[in-house]
């Protein structure tokens, strides 16, 4: 059959983007528990019983409701935001409208307040879809966290508050042309100036940066002290003077995301716009990577499992050498191996959740959660992509979007060194002679 043919074939059988997903294949890890066993997730209370994967009514609920919304928004809207890498406002808008948005907001300032593992459920169903919509949704919660981590009343009933109101993006402004992974390197400064700092400095590839309505920065305080010490968190409005917004950089995947570099130019911030203490802001900033680390995990697992989805739809209806391409061990043994990351990456995210939702530290998890999660949606989305053969490369496919939206999970929020680093830090700790 030439190209076309298999093309116009295809079309006919498979969805550009396959708007609805097999209750079986949406949630793996609830597969073969019985309804009413699904009950209470006990893991959630640690004296609570045994070790369970089992989910509470509400986190089915919730991840059921943000599976519905990826299944009627998301899916049937990402391949144009793809193309047109318009930032996705409108989805962004009905996700506030339904509750999606800022879910680890606490009650006290107008969010729902979830735990960290209702959250990783509603991550994981929003990427399923577009991992770049989900981006630009968890930008959010990027910017929030530092404020949740270290915030005052004050500082959070006003830019927490404001998110819960309407439908607003942040930005966490923290990387530079000049350090990414070596954040202690960075180089913009905040000086004192009376009872007012003035903050002069560019961040670099900044999630929501044209978008956003307020902007978490770090910045260099006092330069001469230990790089621990040496940084402040600043919460920056967007609209004051001096903040130079740069055009949206063209990206290889998630495209509708938005990545600028932030310029600030003698910007002038209130002493109460101050997270923390002058000097605990690279403690603020890194401290935030325990609350987020486990979602952007999360919503790698998305995309792994997009393309296991994908994969095994096409390999059961593709027919080579007289039969579904599935019955060859080859790649019947392709998808085996999508399956084992997509579950043991899902299971190491629910750990670093369930950790933190229990008060305990959770960065070893996290990194472990980000570094496999991350491993199995670049593996698994270059495995769909060699399962449907030339169509894999192709944009009338599904899976060449999946291909390029996944190694972003590799690189930022800590790139997959970064989190070998972390955990092999603690793993001299573990094992110290
Ligand atoms: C699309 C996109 C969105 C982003 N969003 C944001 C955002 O919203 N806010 C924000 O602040 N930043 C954001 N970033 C920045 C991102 O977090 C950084 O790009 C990332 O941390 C890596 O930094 P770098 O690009 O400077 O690479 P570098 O730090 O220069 O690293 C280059 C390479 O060297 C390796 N490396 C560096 N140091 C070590 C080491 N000590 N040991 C071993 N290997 C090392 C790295 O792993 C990498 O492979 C975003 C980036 C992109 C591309």
């Amino acid at each position: 059959m030439s190209f076309l043919a298999t093309r116009s074939a295809l079309a006919t059988t498979l969805p550009r983007s396959s708007a609805v997903r097999p209750q079986a294949l949406a949630s793996t890890s609830s597969l073969f528990l019985p309804k009413p066993q699904r009950r209470g997730y006990a893991s959630a209370q640690p004296d609570a019983g045994p070790v369970s994967f089992r989910l509470s009514e509400d986190q089915e609920a919730y991840q059921d409701l943000a599976r519905k919304f990826t299944r009627d928004h998301i899916i049937p809207n990402a391949r144009r935001y793809d193309e047109t890498m318009e930032y996705p406002w409108e989805i962004i808008k009905k996700s506030h409208e339904v509750g999606l948005l800022n879910t680890h907001i606490p009650e006290e300032y107008g969010g729902p307040g979830l735990g960290l593992m209702e959250c990783a459920l509603i991550s994981e169903e929003l990427a399923f879809g577009c991992s770049g919509i989900q981006t630009a949704m968890e930008a959010n919660g990027l910017a929030e966290a530092p404020l949740i981590v270290a915030g005052s009343h004050e500082t959070k009933m006003k830019y927490l508050g404001r998110m819960t109101e309407e439908p607003l993006v942040a930005a966490y402004c923290v990387t530079e042309p000049g350090a990414g992974s070596d954040v202690a390197g960075i180089s913009t400064r905040a000086e004192k100036q009376g009872d007012k700092w003035v903050i002069n400095g560019s961040k670099m590839w900044i999630t929501n940066g044209g978008h956003a309505n307020w902007y978490f920065v770090l910045a260099k305080t006092d330069p001469s002290a230990k790089a621990a010490k040496s940084m402040t968190g600043f919460v920056v409005d967007a609209d004051t003077p001096g903040i130079h917004i740069g055009k949206k950089e063209i990206n290889m995947g998630q495209r509708c995301s938005d990545t600028r570099q932030i310029t600030f130019e003698n910007v002038v911030v209130p002493e109460e716009n101050v997270l923390g203490k002058p000097g605990d802001g690279f403690k603020t900033a890194m401290g935030a990577f325990d609350i987020t680390r486990p979602l952007v995990a999360a919503g790698a697992i998305g995309v792994a499992q997009r393309a296991l989805y994908e994969a095994t739809l096409y390999a059961q209806q593709r027919k080579t050498m007289g039969k579904p391409i599935i019955q060859h061990q080859a790649v019947a043994f392709m998808l085996a191996d999508m399956q084992m990351d997509v579950e043991a990456a899902r299971n190491l995210v629910w750990k670093s959740c369930w950790a933190k939702d229990n008060g305990m530290r959770n960065s070893f998890w996290a990194s472990m959660a980000k570094c496999l999660a991350s491993r199995a949606a670049v593996s698994n989305a270059n495995s769909a992509v060699q399962i449907f053969g030339g169509l894999g490369f192709n944009t009338e496919g599904p899976v060449e979007k999946l291909y390029r939206d996944a190694k972003i999970f590799e690189l930022y929020e800590g790139t997959s060194q970064i989190q070998r680093l972390i955990i092999s830090r603690h793993v001299e700790e573990i094992y110290k002679s």
